[in-house]
């Protein structure tokens, strides 16, 4: 999408602190890191939320995954908290899915 924050991260027509990149999956640093480690692992192609997550495009989810496991394997993650916020109530400020990676503080439950 052209209007989009993180589909212009993907064209790198905003700069951002890359961690990984593949033909469908990006991963980069927050701006602005809720914890010691706060990264965002999104897809190439624009989808909203978790609520557009389709059978027809739900491989690349299953990628991400693969990302996020593979990412805390080489940072040296032994334990972190993989985030998804649905929507404006729930948190959602940029709407192109994303699922945050936080390590390495103490963490409460339930989410705020
Ligand atoms: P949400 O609030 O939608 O769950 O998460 C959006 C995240 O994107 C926030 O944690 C916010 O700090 C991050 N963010 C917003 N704009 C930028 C940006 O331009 N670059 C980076 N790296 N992160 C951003
Ligand atoms: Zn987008």
């Amino acid at each position: 999408m052209s209007d989009c924050l993180f589909c212009k991260i993907v064209r790198g027509e905003i700069p951002s602190n890359k961690l990984y990149e593949d033909d469908a999956v990006y991963a980069f640093y927050d701006i602005d890191p809720q914890a010691p480690t706060h990264f965002l692992v999104i897809p190439k192609s624009h989808i909203a939320s978790v609520a557009g997550i389709t059978p027809e495009n739900a491989a690349v989810v299953a990628r991400i995954f693969t990302v996020i496991s593979d990412l805390a394997k080489q940072l040296g993650l032994d334990s972190y908290r993989v985030v998804s916020n649905t929507g404006v109530q729930a948190g959602q400020s940029v709407p192109h899915l994303h699922f945050h990676v936080l390590s390495g503080r103490d963490m409460t439950w339930p989410p705020g």
